[in-house]
């Protein structure tokens, strides 16, 4: 179901970026954790996601079915990509990883998709949770909202849940007619 997507489009001005059905928020944030530019707006009418991605050159990922019957996405004009329904939000991002063939890149803020900026330590003294300042040493700010971060708890378990999908993916080279996902 849908449209496969040009292989050029990913050629052309760096990695793909995506925007996400009003479905698939989690999708989107797991997506900018393994560094790619997820747009996702709640309650977004079909229609309108479709214009936005045809203006902005992104790729739709949509669990719905009627939507992959529109023109512009059954002729290619825009890509697009059917998310399989009842996946776990990491399913639906090993799904895309796998069907894409995404490397994991620099992850970016998971609240709005923006890049991430490494700020010196001793800028954040008053900012940084007591906890957080003590334990850290690296802190970063989210160019788009302004949040910052740093590698604690949170952050190192979402990059082992990342890096553990992208050693999957390498294990899998070669072998990659052998289908459906376990347990699917
Ligand atoms: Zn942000």
């Amino acid at each position: 179901m849908g449209t496969r997507p040009k292989s050029s489009a990913a050629d052309e001005g760096g990695p793909l970026r995506f925007t996400c059905d009003a479905m698939l928020g989690g999708l989107a944030r797991w997506l900018r954790a393994a560094g790619y530019d997820a747009q996702f707006q709640y309650g977004i009418a079909d229609g309108e996601l479709v214009a936005g991605a045809d203006a902005s050159g992104r790729m739709i990922l949509s669990s719905d079915g009627p939507l992959f019957e529109r023109n512009v996405i059954k002729s290619g004009t825009v890509a697009a990509l059917f998310i399989p329904r009842q996946l776990s939000k990491l399913d639906q991002l090993r799904f895309v990883v796998r069907e894409l063939k995404l490397p994991l890149l620099p992850p970016r803020c998971m609240g709005c998709g923006g890049e991430l900026g490494e700020v010196p330590k001793h800028t954040v003294t008053a900012e940084a949770p007591p906890l957080a300042f003590r334990n850290c040493d690296r802190f970063w700010r989210c160019k788009g909202c302004g949040k910052l971060l740093w590698r604690g708890t949170h952050w190192q378990k979402i990059t082992s849940r990342l890096e553990q999908i992208g050693a999957e993916l390498q294990s899998e080279e070669g072998n990659e007619d052998l289908g459906q996902e376990k347990g699917c």
